[in-house]
């Protein structure tokens, strides 16, 4: 059963990723370790490895591998690298942050969610991922500055904590909610400002307030 995992897991690289505009070898790798089985629902294992996100309960989904891969990509991320994840929900994207970057802080503001996730990493051996149960618009600043902040949730604006968080020269990535669709942005902090890059359209749970 373990081999199969491991082929599905290499076929959705290939074809989701690589097939796609995933490029960053990094990136690539870490899709390669973490076991997608691990954080669905036991009755979805089979589609684990699909190209569409799953429901978890508590109204949160594991997001479609692809979106996590475009969001790493985005974020340019090294070993050195310290990052806050915002939405844990199952952990999935806090895992394969942690096998590209040296430190991950993931929020998640429903309780039993958080619970779930940090169990689940420990007993999967992540050692350099801290759960906080809180609210991510306040982003997490005892463990600020980040290089990369990514938001799993929907919301129309940034939140401040975010930018003051965040050191010159990194980036947050979030879907923008407009009232109508979503698009996924890119955030890069400069000496002067911020700068807005939009990627494509995406489709997340709303982040709330
Ligand atoms: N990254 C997750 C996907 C999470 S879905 C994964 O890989 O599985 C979005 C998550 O954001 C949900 O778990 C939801 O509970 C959480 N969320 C919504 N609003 C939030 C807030 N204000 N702060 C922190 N988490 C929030």
């Amino acid at each position: 059963m373990k081999q199969t995992y491991e082929k599905q897991r290499e076929a959705m690289v290939k074809e989701q990723l690589l097939g796609r505009d995933i490029t960053d070898e990094e990136v690539l790798k870490a899709f390669l370790k973490v076991p997608r089985e691990e954080f669905v629902k036991e009755k979805d294992r089979r589609w684990a490895y699909d190209d569409y996100p799953l429901s978890i309960g508590y109204g949160a989904t594991i997001s479609q591998p692809y979106i996590v891969a475009l969001m790493c990509q985005i974020l340019k991320l090294d070993k050195n690298s310290v990052v806050l994840d915002i939405g844990t929900g199952s952990g999935y994207a806090a895992a394969i942050l942690s096998k590209i970057a040296s430190k991950v802080i993931t929020v998640e503001r429903i309780c039993e969610l958080a619970e779930i996730a940090k169990e689940r990493l420990k007993r999967l051996g992540y050692s350099n991922i801290e759960v906080i149960y809180g609210d991510g618009f306040k982003g997490y600043a005892k463990g600020a500055p980040y290089d990369g902040i990514m938001v799993s949730a929907a919301t129309e604006k940034i939140a401040d904590a975010w930018v003051e968080q965040l050191r010159v020269g990194g980036r947050i990535v979030y879907p923008k909610y407009d009232g109508i669709e979503q698009t996924l942005v890119e955030v890069l902090k400069t000496q002067s400002g911020i700068k807005e890059i939009l990627h494509g359209g995406v489709r997340f749970v709303p982040l709330i307030k």
